[in-house]
């Protein structure tokens, strides 16, 4: 039996260990796709956000031009380029519109203000693209007057406003740098990132800060994207992603560390200049959305952790079972399932320790079988055994249940009677079982009984410790040995 035990118990670890380590496995694997899913989707988000944003500042701009070429038809029926009407016109469209200057560049590239100042803009790559018959938007300028930086959107004005004709001027208007980038993302994560207009180098060419921490982090960026991020190209596969997507016009989205915190960022190319459109929000802003998998991840934890703690402690109560089991099974006289000496002892002195739940008297029986060894010889040992479990059956049934009763030796019992009121009921109790005995009847004797010896003394008058007792019990058997068997003795009344 113990070594099943242990075998179980073995069996019991093994299988709990192994749960426990698939479980974990389990758990980190499950981890690892939630936040790559989240991760994805928090990019896919971003990615077709920022497309329909690009496609939104096209669109814009494709009207814009197309307002200039209107009006730069109009300006083309003139006879005169630099007429009073045309400068009409121009008043006319800076007061309807956002551009914050409007001008006629005439074929030397003198770009003609309403008031009526004259500024020459031949060496512009605008006024190149613009006399080419292309519509054109220029580079970030500075502009001599103000300071200000702006970018030009031009378009050719042809003869007669006929596109077929020369072109004799570029209708030429400005735009304030960040009117371009706030055309975008007006507040599709509360405010949260910024938006920028960049090179194909990284070079800003417009933002929107948004807020203070778009303020914080374009401060950081300076002049341009990828110089801020020079050391963690090296190691960041990211960034290097990046850099190589604006490098090629490839629309993406990455997630980049700061060094203060992580940032998604998602880019596009717009189809003008070659310039990227591009959308940057702290990674925690973009994951709001996701954060009620947080709460599930946790009370998943939770569950985990208690389903854990509820193997570990059905293992351990197992056991303690077990142990339980052993011990008990290690204590009891196999034959009779009575108690053996060692436990009959121990729980006898156990007894006598506990004063203050003793009242009355205590009583301690040893009783041995008369003639034992006759009974063994004459209808042999599996009939004697029969005799000593018919024996065992008896003190079970006649013996209260918190009474002690063991097997201490070969034909030898002992029987130990908590609080029994007085000497007289002792007496009475012991008469009992001395007569009752003989009366057993155990089918292999052929009829003949087995008759017993008793010897009795009692706490506290005959003695107060397990061997005082024993000792004076002892004697008293050997006296109704001596005067005949088939009887008792009390040591002293
Ligand atoms: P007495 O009346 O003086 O007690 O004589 P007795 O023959 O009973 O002698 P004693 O008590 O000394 O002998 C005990 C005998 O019990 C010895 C042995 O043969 C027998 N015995 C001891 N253990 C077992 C057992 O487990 N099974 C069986 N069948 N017999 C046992
Ligand atoms: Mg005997």
């Amino acid at each position: 039996m113990k070594i099943q035990n242990e075998k179980d118990l073995k069996l019991f670890w093994k299988g709990g260990t192994a749960f426990l380590f698939f479980m974990a496995i389990a758990l980190v694997t499950f981890f690892y796709f939630v936040e790559k899913d989240v991760n994805k989707n928090v990019e896919k988000t971003l990615r077709d956000n920022l497309e329909r944003q690009n496609h939104h500042l096209q669109t814009i701009l494709d009207l814009q031009f197309q307002n200039l070429e209107n009006m730069a038809e109009s300006i083309g029926h003139r006879d005169e380029l630099i007429a009073e009407e045309n400068m009409c016109i121009l008043r006319v469209l800076q007061k309807n519109s956002d551009f914050e200057r409007v001008s006629i560049i005439d074929v030397e590239g003198n770009s003609h203000y309403d008031e009526g100042s004259v500024k020459n803009v031949a060496h512009r790559r605008y006024f190149k693209e613009g006399m080419a018959g292309n519509r054109t938007l220029s580079d970030p300028l500075e502009s001599s007057i103000d300071g200000q930086t702006r970018v030009v959107l031009g378009v050719p004005i042809y003869t007669d406003g006929d596109k077929a004709k020369e072109v004799i001027g570029i209708l030429a208007a400005s735009y304030d740098m960040t009117a371009l980038s706030r055309m975008m993302f007006e507040d599709i994560y509360g405010g949260a990132g910024f938006s920028m207009i960049l090179t194909r180098k990284g070079e800003v060419i417009s933002y929107d800060a948004g807020n203070k921490a778009g303020e914080r982090a374009l401060e950081s960026i300076g002049n341009n994207l990828f110089g801020k991020y020079e050391e963690e190209l090296e190691r960041n596969p990211n960034a290097s992603k990046v850099v190589s997507d604006f490098k090629k016009g490839k629309s993406g989205c990455a997630e980049l560390n700061t060094g203060i915190n992580k940032w998604y960022m998602a880019y596009a190319p717009l189809s003008y200049n070659d310039w990227m459109v591009c959308y940057s929000i702290p990674s925690e802003s973009a994951r709001k959305a996701y954060q009620f998998i947080n709460r599930y991840e946790f009370v998943l934890c939770i569950a985990l952790a208690s389903a854990v703690m509820i193997l570990i402690f059905g293992l351990m109560k197992e056991v303690r079972k077990r142990q339980k089991k052993l011990i008990e099974y290690a204590n009891t006289d196999a034959l009779t399932g009575l108690s053996n000496k060692e436990k009959t002892k121990n729980e006898i002195e156990q007894w006598l320790k506990e004063t203050e739940k003793q009242s009355g008297i205590q009583v301690f029986m040893i009783m041995d079988i008369d003639y034992f060894k006759e009974v063994n010889d004459t209808y042999g040992h599996i009939a004697g055994d029969l005799v000593l479990q018919n024996i065992g059956n008896y003190l079970l049934g006649r013996f209260r249940d918190g009474d002690i009763l063991g097997r201490v030796g070969g034909d030898e019992f002992v029987m130990f009677m908590k609080n029994v009121d007085t000497v007289d009921h002792m007496v009475k109790k012991v008469r009992k079982v001395s007569e009752e005995i003989p009366q057993i009847v155990i089918p292999d004797l052929n009829g003949a009984k087995v008759s017993v010896s008793i010897g009795v003394s009692y706490a506290p008058d005959c003695g107060q410790t397990y061997l005082d007792l024993y000792h004076h019990a002892d004697e008293a058997l050997y006296e109704t040995k001596r005067k005949g068997r088939n009887g008792y003795t009390v040591f002293c009344k």
